[in-house]
């Protein structure tokens, strides 16, 4: 491999910011921001800057595996072609399904979509996508007559008030958010406001915070409506001109009187009332919304609850102002172009519309196409749970993670008669239920293009070589295809042919009637394809360089030209809270973990941050249950239970708790919190409501709790809890149990390899009180170690960690392993904060109250933290306000920007 510098795009959220990999010709690669491409100009979060601990091979689905067996490619192919082909014949198109992922290039997505819905005859083609924003999908379509975000990162910038409406950008969408706190420098006049529950990192920087009751969105936003309307701020000419159906809207929002919003929303009505004047007195305004709007059974009326305040006041299709989604994965939007949801056809057209289906038909040459929509994620879980669908192919998602009532479509899974999965990774929670395994290649493996949250395609270019047999998807789809008897269709011969085809589709008879339109680079040549710059949509021959704005001339791609604002009525979540389960369980994300974790969890620093799954509960509830911090509590809803680690977290609301959805069973033996989620969904979108399941809390007693850290990954003990993750040079095991364990030896030796040649084994047991240590050597270096103890006495993660990368170890070291402490304790740097320096929690309060750091940017020069990738600032904000909170500092924060915040 040569040195060399490449240009592409981060694998993760759908900011979609691009990457420079530096390869340095022996295999180790550099990852930076690339300075020109207009999504992030040059920034990285934690995660994008991590991506190159994610390239190894370590886990990797490396040759086709067929009935657990390692077979050839043309067996494999065969195998795949011949079930669903038999099947198909036997029971007809909808007894196959495909189910898809966000995280697939635009290519690969176009051809499984055009093999299921113009070759195989059916709908059933799904994706992940499904859960994170098909009622942005449905909502816009209601309101616009396309699936059209309307502006882009610029209006963030330009905003004078940015609403973020369930949204956790700080975390979840970083660098979009560091791009606005950058603009809100520049202009300290901007403001913002945080729309959710929880009060979390993105309301650090709000001028207000709403923590509005779980599910009131609607009610909070026809309230706005009412209230715009009510104190003048309609656009009547916009209105009159541009839209159909504000009276209607508006005579569904007047109920909500403020005093009526604030009952409905749990709010005070100061507080409401002060959000309605800022959104009434700023033009331009932005309102981000994200999975907290999207992931519910009325997302899609809460997506037009918000569509209607924007255009109602005409503030939409001009610079700083309109709606604006925030999709989760890398390519959803792609996704969404190909037509990759079992309700839309390719090229943003409809499968309902004969018209559509017969121009797309025309133009593949498709002998069977699908008629109508096919099943939508949850409902195709179930229909192979009941041997409806019989076949199903899975691509590049792990869906026993990520859906609802997870374990009920591990059931379904299992039951299916044949299950196809494509993946880079091994073993997974899915491809072990797999019959057939194709190995994909990953991330730096692959070429085509991705669509970020903005429109904006990017090339996805690949820097690293294709290892062992694995193989493009688009190339697993072609080779099927071919055998199926489609080999016409699918003569593709790289991912710019496929992509030329796709562009043309867009175009084909589209004449400005449809909003995805890429025609003009349907002739791109293969060395133009390979250096295509990043470009929104659409492109063409009248906007060659693309498009920034959508809608400035007022113009919808409905019948009549005209937007629709939709009447809403607010509805609670189906399943409300009651005696069996009181609580409501919210399904969240954490800062540097991705998805379910199958790439960020082989990252060392990124696992620092946190490292076991945990449920936050409010202090009140925390003490109803008996809880305690760093305790256990069991989980449990009419779907499922897991344990969990007690965070008490004055960020909750009473009455709510929440979960990270990212620990798989790879990494975690209850991480699957999605087990617990009801599978209620959006009737419009078919999103699930993974925002609000009724639950329960029961403290659960561990007789003992454990940890052992090795060089190499070692299998999972029989205990009632594990988690598993990487650290710097090694592997750390945590462990509760609540049977009597012994005395560790046995299961300390086969775990350290105490019993390999030329091992020195130091064990320290007091089994009285339940203390046991255990630790090898080789060659005078610490190799591994195992420490067990009742309840939670056990020594700091990070002094061990140390030791074990330390090479030689000193009398004193040996000594400390014994004792269990260091015997001369530096201090506990504490919980990781800072991932990119390694900077903990106690050595940034230290900075506060030793060194007088007053503001983040302090911090920065005194520690480092948060001066490169930025995700942590918000972290250590809170962390500064807490300290100097806590000992009377005035802290540097401007007078313009106290938060007014209602938290309980
Ligand atoms: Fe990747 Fe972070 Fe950018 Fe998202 S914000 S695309 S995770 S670097």
């Amino acid at each position: 491999m040569r040195a060399a510098t490449t240009k592409t795009t981060c694998p993760y959220c759908g900011v979609g910011c691009g990457v420079l990999i530096e390869t340095d010709g022996t295999g180790q690669v550099k990852v930076r921001g690339d300075p020109d491409h207009p999504a992030n100009f040059g920034r990285l979060c934690s995660k994008g800057a991590a991506l190159g601990d994610t390239i190894g091979q370590e886990g990797r689905l490396l040759e086709p595996v067929v009935d657990g067996q390692p077979a050839s490619w043309d067996v494999a192919l065969d195998r795949v072609a011949d079930g669903f082909s038999r099947i198909i014949r036997e029971h007809g198109p909808d007894a196959v399904a495909f189910y898809v992922s966000g995280q697939l290039l635009t290519e690969d997505y176009y051809v499984i979509n055009k093999l299921a819905k113009g070759f195989v005859g059916t709908a059933n083609i799904d994706t992940n996508s499904r859960l994170c924003m098909a009622s942005s999908v449905a909502g816009h379509k209601r309101a616009f007559g396309s699936d059209t975000v309307p502006g882009n990162y610029e209006d963030l910038e330009q905003a004078g008030l940015v609403v973020f409406a369930g949204s956790n950008a700080a975390w979840c969408h970083p660098v979009l958010y560091q791009r606005i706190l950058a603009a809100r420098e520049a202009n300290p006049a901007q403001r913002i406001v945080v729309i959710d529950p929880r009060r979390t990192d993105t309301c650090d920087s709000a001028d207000l915070h709403l923590p509005l009751k779980s599910g009131s969105d609607a009610a909070l936003f026809n309230g706005l409506l009412a209230y715009l309307d009510a104190n003048g701020r309609t656009a009547s000419a916009f209105v009159a001109d541009h839209t159909n159906g504000a009276a209607a809207a508006l005579a569904a929002a007047r109920p909500m009187t403020l005093a009526r919003t604030a009952e409905a929303c749990g709010l005070p009505q100061a507080d409401v009332l002060h959000f309605f004047k800022l959104f009434a007195a700023t033009p331009k305004t932005v309102t981000l919304y994200s999975q907290g709007i999207n992931q519910s059974a009325s997302g899609t009326d809460k997506v037009n609850a918000i569509i209607n305040c924007h255009l109602l006041t005409g503030r939409i299709g001009k610079p700083g102002m309109g709606p604006f989604s925030l999709t989760g994965q890398p390519n959803a939007m792609g996704g969404r172009e190909v037509g990759g949801l079992a309700n839309m056809l390719a090229a943003h057209m409809d499968i309902d519309n004969k018209e559509h289906r017969d121009l797309v038909q025309g133009f593949w040459h498709a002998p069977a196409m699908a008629d109508r929509a096919g099943r939508k994620a949850v409902d195709m879980f179930d229909a192979m749970a009941v041997g409806t669908i019989k076949a199903v192919w899975i691509m590049s998602t792990n869906p026993l993670v990520s859906l609802p009532d997870a374990d009920k479509a591990r059931a379904a899974l299992a039951a299916c008669e044949f299950v196809v999965v494509s993946d880079c990774m091994r073993f997974t929670d899915t491809t072990r239920l797999a019959h057939v395994l194709l190995p994909a290649c990953a991330w730096g493996e692959k070429s085509g293009t991705v669509t970020n949250s903005e429109r904006r395609i990017s090339r996805q270019r690949p820097f690293l070589p294709v290892p062992g047999a694995a193989r493009p998807d688009w190339r697993h789809v072609c080779d099927v295809a071919g055998r199926m008897g489609f080999a016409e269709g699918f003569a593709y011969a790289s991912p710019a042919d496929i992509f030329r085809e796709h562009a043309a589709l867009s175009g084909w008879r589209n004449d400005g009637t449809r909003d995805f339109d890429i025609c003009a680079l349907g002739t791109l040549g293969d060395a133009e394809y390979d250096s295509l710059a990043p470009v929104q949509w659409p492109v063409t021959g009248t906007a060659p360089l693309g498009t920034g704005r959508m809608f400035g001339d007022g113009i919808f791609f409905t019948p009549d030209g005209r937007a629709r604002l939709v009447a809403v009525t607010p509805r609670a979540p189906n399943n409300a809270p009651n005696a069996a389960y009181p609580l409501v369980l919210n399904t969240i994300r954490v800062r540097d973990q991705w998805h379910t974790m199958t790439r960020t969890g082989k990252s060392a620093r990124l696992s620092a941050h946190v490292f076991e799954p945990f449920v936050a509960v409010h202090p009140s509830d925390a003490a109803q249950a008996g809880l305690a911090d760093a305790g256990f509590a069991e989980i449990a809803t009419a779907f499922g239970t897991m344990l969990a680690r007690v965070r008490v977290a004055g960020d909750q609301q009473p009455g709510t708790i929440a979960v990270p959805m990212h620990w798989n069973g790879e990494f975690a033996s209850h991480g699957r919190v999605n087990a617990l989620v009801n599978p209620d969904v959006d009737p419009v979108s078919g999103q699930p409501e993974s925002k609000h399941t009724p639950a329960r809390l029961r403290r659960h007693e561990t007789a003992w709790q454990a940890f052992a850290m090795t060089r190499q990954a070692v299998d999972v003990p029989e205990a009632d809890y594990w988690v598993r993750g990487r650290e710097a040079a090694h592997w750390r095991l945590e462990m509760a149990g609540s049977a009597d364990a012994g005395t560790f030896e046995v299961l300390a030796r086969r775990m350290l390899g105490a019993d390999l040649p030329g091992t020195e084994w130091l064990a320290y047991r007091d089994a009285r009180a339940g203390d046991f240590r255990y630790a090898v050597i080789r060659d005078s270096e610490l190799v591994g170690c195992l420490f067990a103890a009742r309840g939670n006495r056990l020594p700091a993660r990070q002094w061990l960690g140390g030791l074990l990368g330390a090479g030689a170890l000193a009398e004193a070291d040996r000594r400390s392993l014994l004792l269990g402490r260091p015997l001369q304790a530096g201090p506990d740097p504490g919980a990781i904060v800072c991932s990119c320096f390694a900077i903990g929690e106690n050595q940034i309060a230290a900075a506060i109250l030793g060194k007088g750091c007053r503001s983040v940017a302090a911090v920065g020069r005194e520690l480092g933290a948060g001066t490169n990738c930025g995700s942590c600032k918000p972290e250590i904000s809170r962390i500064v306000q807490r300290q100097a909170g806590a000992c009377g500092t005035k802290i540097d924060v401007p007078e313009n920007r106290q938060m007014v915040d209602a938290s309980p």
